[in-house]
């Protein structure tokens, strides 16, 4: 078998594979050959492109490790949080977070999924990690490494394989990890709308009496107005009739679902709509391997948690890796990587019980008093300072 031999190769290169490359380059060393196999191109931000409709609300405390590891977010392309206001079904507001509640400026911001990959991909490229274009097919023992398998045939050796490619993993599934899988009753519908009335950098969320969850979230001014990231997050049906309506009709939709809060009045590119699942891997290591990201954890988007967990993920590795002279550099130590589960374990199943938890509570809507218990819960859970705290902090780690 004639292979190549990196200390860490990671199969996909979405927000999540970079920064896990970034967190290997720098905490490895300069010698250590780390590589991203990905097999779309990279993607193509440029500065007049409209802004897309996929975006994530990335803590803040994500934004400083990266910024710390050489990662440079287009300011201009993305909007500051630094309020998160939650509306029950009775219209009333259940739950109001500021960035103060934190002894912050900001809370998160919001960034599209192209800018943000390409933002870390780029810091790690320029560290030294290589990109190879390609489809990661299969993986194969090898003798204190794995091998890579790649649809044009090539093999990749290395010592330390991490399966980032997503909710439907090939790796994950090669290895045979155990997934507990369940589909929401839900997509998330996504669309970038002008707005007539200020955002003030307040991501918002409505949860409608009919069980649909309605995000707002803050986006830099387009042609001179302001502008929002809607999440919609409704019953396929609902979700295909939102998709269908014109943009007259959606904006009159939107406006009337919030109470004119935003004033939204145009819609700016194409509506998309995606499924929504919870996704968890029973455990995500095996010998050499690990699956981090959206192929070891998916979860409801209603606490825009998703990639942050992701980019946790990274952190940890990061601080894991430091501990690799200790195992003479073995970046796939059994040592490091149950210490790496130890560490991910509570607060990955934390995140995902708490956003579970709150779409059954909120999901609610043919039992008046159930409803009324999901308002009054969450109004009575954002009274509690150490609940508001949980909130905040997670939001930012
Ligand atoms: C269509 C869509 C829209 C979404 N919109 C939103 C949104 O608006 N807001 C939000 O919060 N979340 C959204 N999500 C969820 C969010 O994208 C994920 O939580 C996040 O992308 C997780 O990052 P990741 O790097 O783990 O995985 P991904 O971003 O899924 O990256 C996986 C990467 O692996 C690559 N890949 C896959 N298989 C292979 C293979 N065999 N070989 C090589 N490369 C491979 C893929 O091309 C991709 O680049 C959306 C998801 C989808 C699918």
């Amino acid at each position: 078998m004639n292979a190549t031999l990196f200390d860490v190769v990671i199969a996909g290169g979405g927000p999540v594979g970079w920064a896990c490359a970034l967190a290997a380059r720098v905490s490895l060393g300069k010698r250590a050959r780390i590589a991203v196999v990905e097999r779309d191109p990279l993607p193509v931000v440029g500065a007049g492109d409209p802004i897309s409709a996929r975006v994530y609300t990335v803590a803040s405390g994500n934004l400083a490790w990266l910024n710390e590891h050489g990662v440079q977010i287009d300011e201009p392309r993305s909007a500051a949080v630094t309020d998160i206001q939650v509306f029950g079904r009775d219209g009333g507001d259940s739950l109001d977070i500021a960035a103060n509640d934190a002894g912050q400026s900001e809370l998160a911001r919001v960034i599209e999924h192209e800018a943000l990959t390409l933002a870390i991909a780029l810091a790690a490229q320029k560290a030294g990690v290589a990109l190879i274009a390609g489809e990661c097919i299969a993986l194969h023992e090898a003798d204190g490494a794995r091998t890579i398998e790649l649809a044009d045939r090539t093999l990749l050796q290395s010592r330390m394989v991490l399966a980032a490619d997503g909710a439907n993993s090939r790796l994950r599934e090669a290895v045979g990890l155990e997934v507990s899988r369940r589909a929401y009753p839900q997509h998330g519908v996504v669309a970038n709308l002008r707005c007539t009335k200020p955002h003030r950098d307040a991501a918002r969320q409505w949860f409608l009496p009919d069980g649909s969850i309605l995000a707002l979230l803050p986006l830099p001014s387009m042609d001179g107005a302001p502008a929002v990231s809607m999440v919609w997050s409704a019953s396929a049906a609902r979700a295909e009739f939102l998709c269908a309506l014109s943009d007259t009709a959606l904006l009159a939709e939107v406006n009337a679902a919030t109470g004119d809060a935003a004033g939204v009045s145009a819609l700016v590119g194409a509506t998309r709509s995606f499924p929504l699942n919870l996704l968890r891997v029973v455990n995500p290591v095996a010998d050499r391997f690990l699956a981090v990201g959206d192929a070891a954890h998916a979860m409801h988007p209603l606490a825009g948690q998703g990639v942050n967990v992701g980019l946790a993920d990274a952190r940890c590795l990061y601080e894991v890796w430091q501990h690799a002279p200790d195992v003479h550099g073995d970046s796939g130590h059994a040592l490091l990587l149950s210490r790496y589960r130890r560490q991910r374990y509570g607060p990955t199943l934390a995140m995902q019980l708490a956003t579970d938890g709150l779409f059954r509570l909120y999901n609610q809507t043919d039992h008046p008093l159930l409803m009324a218990a999901g308002d009054a819960g969450m109004r009575l859970l954002g009274r509690l300072p150490a609940f508001r705290r949980t909130l905040s902090t997670n939001a930012l780690q």
